[in-house]
């Protein structure tokens, strides 16, 4: 059965009257960031966060979604769900929830991973007073994702190239080269831009707001596309270790994966060790001095390989090109969709009862503390 009422192919729309209503029957407080852009259908985009907790609470668990926009899908249906839950929660007030609800509105709205300026947000967490990253690898494949070479004969000679690049090499290191992030090319892959962007200024404003004064928190961010079909991996995810790991091992299992991130760090997982700007490292530095845990829900789709990368690439030229109407651009809207959120009911239901658990287990410990 299917875990909420979904539309065959929701929209951010969809996702954002749900996610209000729920909040509204359960009584949260609610609020919404204005987003200064338009969505794929002309419609208004906010970031909007529910809250239950009182003046008193000091421990939270926060849930975010829609980091990588596209992937919102599932992070909203998750969050909207689990609301169900959280009555009892809001008449005590020892521990408080905060849903961040698509924290990259325009990416979930034209079901992109990037945001408005073509940045990857899981980049964009870093002080862009301090040189930033230098990826030599990046360099010599960014002639494959040019405008250039986005159609015809071009295009398939960079097919090519990248497939005997990745035969050379292994496709999952060639993976952590190109998804180790670039601060160069705007019209590139995995860009981390050139400045703060607009859903990090909104996430750092919104902790500011609610965990300033906070003691205790655990925070879950919402992903799809890495790992085996159906499996949500449970991650914590940072530059070097820090004491909230060993509470997530506590919580969850040895089990739980750690992905310590580095220029030379290089994981499984299908997500990029040797990125830096992680939404999660940002999170820990923001809690610095409270006990806190930042973990990443990641739910495996399709195979990243043969499905994720070639739609990704599709969508990344249309985008680079301007083609943004037609069949080919919904076409490939579909299949970004499908691979970010598949449609298959039994796979919406397997990572829904698993993200529950995890939120369950999260809001547990908080409350035994
Ligand atoms: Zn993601």
């Amino acid at each position: 059965m299917s875990p909420y009422p979904m539309d065959a192919k929701p929209t951010y729309s969809r996702l954002r009257a749900g996610f209000l209503e729920n909040a509204k029957k359960h009584k949260a407080q609610v609020r919404h960031f204005k987003h200064p852009l338009k969505g794929m259908d002309g419609e208004e985009l906010y970031t909007d966060i529910a809250v239950w907790a009182k003046p008193e609470t000091k421990k939270w668990l926060v849930v975010i979604s829609g980091t990588h926009g596209v992937e919102g899908y599932y992070g909203s249906m998750c969050q909207t769900q689990y609301m169900d839950s959280l009555a009892a929660l809001a008449q005590d007030g020892r521990v408080g929830v905060l849903m961040v609800h698509l924290i990259n509105p325009w990416g979930t709205s034209w079901k992109r991973r990037v945001n408005e300026d073509n940045i990857d947000l899981n980049r964009n967490y870093l002080d862009f007073a301090q040189p930033l990253p230098q990826n030599r690898y990046y360099e010599a494949l960014h002639p494959l994702f040019v405008k250039e070479a986005a159609t015809g004969a071009a295009r398939q000679k960079s097919n090519e190239q990248w497939a005997e690049k990745s035969k050379e090499i292994g496709h999952t290191a060639l993976m952590n080269q190109l998804g180790a992030g670039q601060y160069l090319h705007q019209d590139g892959l995995y860009f981390g831009g050139f400045k703060p962007s607009w859903s990090n200024a909104t996430l750092r404003a919104i902790m500011g707001e609610f965990l300033a004064d906070c003691t205790d928190a655990i925070c879950l961010d919402l992903h799809t596309g890495a790992g085996a079909y159906g499996h949500p991996m449970l991650m914590a995810i940072a530059e070097r270790e820090y004491p909230g790991i060993r509470d997530a091992q506590r919580i969850y299992g040895a089990w739980l994966y750690t992905v310590l991130t580095g220029a030379s760090q290089t994981t499984d997982t299908g997500i990029s060790a040797a990125a830096t700007g992680y939404t999660s490292q940002a999170m820990v530095d923001l809690m610095t001095g409270k006990r806190f845990c930042q973990l990443v829900i990641e739910c495996g789709t399709y195979d990243g390989e043969k499905v994720g990368h070639d739609a990704l690439l599709n969508d990344h030229f249309l985008h680079l090109c301007g083609n943004l109407q037609g069949k080919e651009f919904e076409q490939t809207k579909d299949k970004l969709l499908e691979f970010f959120f598949p449609s298959d009911q039994d796979w919406r239901e397997l990572v829904w009862v698993r993200t529950r658990q995890i939120f369950d287990r999260a809001l547990a410990d908080l409350f035994e503390r």
